[in-house]
């Protein structure tokens, strides 16, 4: 079976004493994650060795990084490197989350270079993809995530894709409280999973954990958990709460 990941975004949320109280919170309610589970934290740059320290021992509970930087080292003031993460033993970093791609001007080519530079430090991305509600109502949702997927990963090989993470966070659905369907989310994933297969095997594509990301809730958690492309989720606002993300958590596919 894929991995099934319910992985949190904190985004730029909580004081370090509130980010704490929220990881014991959660370290004291009763989650279970399964060996092909994993719950991640993606925890702003502070808080990463200190939530790391929190979670050691615990198995299958890990931490993200919300971004990197696409250069290794140099003087990029204020950046953050994937060569500094890994020394710290961080071993996910979330990519192209939409709300960098706006407010960043990240664009797909930028992201293709993340990507490279995650792969060459062994960090696994969280590639976050999706459209815009304009796009979702044009009817050409498809074409344009392909066109991300295409333009940030097709110049990699097989070989390196292995334990990649994709999100497909449709942008009209992030904090607004509008869950795609879980037929919609359904219709992407197998879409992104028959890209990736064609793109380079059926073998590859179905290795590779597909997260759904936008509102999900403790109430829609396990249906959208359930459908057979979907492995799970990115989750914001819903991440903050531990009695609500300990029941995301639990939807996971068994
Ligand atoms: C996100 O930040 O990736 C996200 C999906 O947010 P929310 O769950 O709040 O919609």
């Amino acid at each position: 079976m894929r991995k099934q990941i319910a992985a949190a975004n904190w985004k730029m949320n909580l004081t370090l004493y509130q980010a704490e109280t929220l990881v014991n919170d959660l370290l004291a309610a009763p989650i279970e994650i399964s060996e092909h589970q994993e719950l991640v934290f993606g925890v702003p740059f502070p808080y990463l060795i200190d939530i790391q320290k929190k979670t050691e021992g615990r198995e299958r509970m890990l931490v993200a990084a919300q971004n990197c930087y696409s250069k290794v080292s140099g003087a990029y003031t204020g950046e953050v490197s994937v060569e500094m993460l890994k020394s710290i033993g961080v071993p996910y970093v979330i990519i192209g989350h939409s709300e960098r791609r706006e407010y960043c001007n990240e664009t797909n080519a930028q992201l293709a270079e993340k990507v490279n530079v995650c792969f060459e430090y062994g960090l696994k991305p969280i590639f976050c993809c999706g459209e815009a509600l304009a796009i979702r109502e044009a009817g050409t949702q498809n074409s344009y995530v392909e066109n991300q997927l295409k333009e940030s990963l097709f110049h990699l090989t097989a070989e390196s894709l292995t334990g990649f993470v994709i999100a497909y966070e449709p942008i009209w659905a992030i904090g607004t409280g509008k869950t795609a369907t879980s037929e919609q989310a359904q219709e992407m994933h197998a879409h992104i999973r028959a890209v990736m297969a064609a793109q380079y095997s059926s073998e590859l594509a179905d290795s590779i954990s597909i997260l759904y990301g936008g509102s999900v809730k403790s109430t829609n958690a396990k249906e959208l958990f359930g459908q057979p492309d979907v492995d799970g989720g990115l989750v914001g606002g819903s991440s903050l709460v531990a009695t609500e993300f300990s029941a995301i958590v639990n939807s996971l596919k068994k």
